[in-house]
């Protein structure tokens, strides 16, 4: 399990996150809901620090890192071979073949063979419908296979949990629903995740619970089927797209 615990976060004097508190359980799906702006990004990046709260803390198994404290190389990078991150546009290495592009870290991070790194990352790829495209690069890729591929860069490096950032949200419907497709497939395998997304159907079809937040602060954090069974008035609004 992962726990943010008291988290504030301020940008130029507003706050953004208001003392949140939240669990991500191991082998399960929490998504992230909330209007644009409600600070959903900046909760999830705090997991990896690529974010960094003014206070709070966060907990693994064993390992606590308190956020307003120094934290070393070595604690931030334990801490970042924990996670993996999947963001909405990608960010494939556009020179590197996809091959390379899901090898290049668990080579230098890792520290695996070439022969280990390139196995796993073709099993990968199969797995993901894309077998047969590893020498091809990025921009020779749909924008949907290119989020495939990021998939398969971020499971590459064997992390506790997966965490995307709208990792939909640039795409085509069609493209859409083959990326939803792995994701739901990673989900029944019990891959821990932390999913921000836009799109309440999948979010309500994977998720285990639900974490809603709006203007920094946590409105509801629970379970799935009560989220959408029994919404109060102001989760109502939200569900019906009036904010
Ligand atoms: P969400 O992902 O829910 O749309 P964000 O976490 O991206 O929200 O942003 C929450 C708030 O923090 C927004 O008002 C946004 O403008 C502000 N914000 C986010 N990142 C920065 C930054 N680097 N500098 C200043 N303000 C930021
Ligand atoms: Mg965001």
């Amino acid at each position: 399990m992962i726990s943010l615990k008291h988290i504030n976060k301020s940008y130029e004097g507003k706050t953004v996150l208001n003392d949140i508190s939240v669990d991500f359980p191991a082998g399960k799906t929490t998504v992230i809901l909330g209007p644009s702006g409600s600070g959903k990004s900046t909760l999830l990046r705090s997991i990896d620090l690529l974010v960094r709260p003014e206070s709070g803390s966060v907990e693994f198994p064993n390992l606590t890192y308190d956020y307003s404290k120094p934290i070393s190389k070595k604690d931030s990078f334990s801490l970042r071979q924990k996670t993996s991150m999947v963001f909405q546009n990608w960010n494939l290495f556009p020179n590197l073949t996809v091959l390379k592009n899901i090898t290049t870290a668990p080579m230098t991070v890792l520290g695996q063979s070439k022969a280990e790194a390139e196995k796993h990352a073709k099993e990968l790829i199969k797995r993901v419908g894309l077998a047969g495209l590893e020498e091809r690069y990025p921009s020779q890729l749909s924008g949907g296979q290119q989020q495939r591929i990021s998939i398969c860069r971020a499971l590459a490096m064997n992390p506790e949990y997966i965490l995307l950032d709208e990792p939909t949200s640039a795409l085509d419907p069609e493209l859409e629903t083959q990326v939803l497709r792995i994701l739901e497939e990673l989900c029944k395998q019990g891959q821990s995740m932390v999913i921000v997304t836009h799109n309440m159907d999948f979010a309500r079809l994977v998720s285990d619970k639900i974490v809603f937040i709006e203007d920094g602060t946590k409105v509801y954090d629970g379970d799935t089927k009560d989220f959408f069974e029994n919404p109060t008035p102001r989760i109502k609004d939200f569900l019906s797209g009036i904010s």
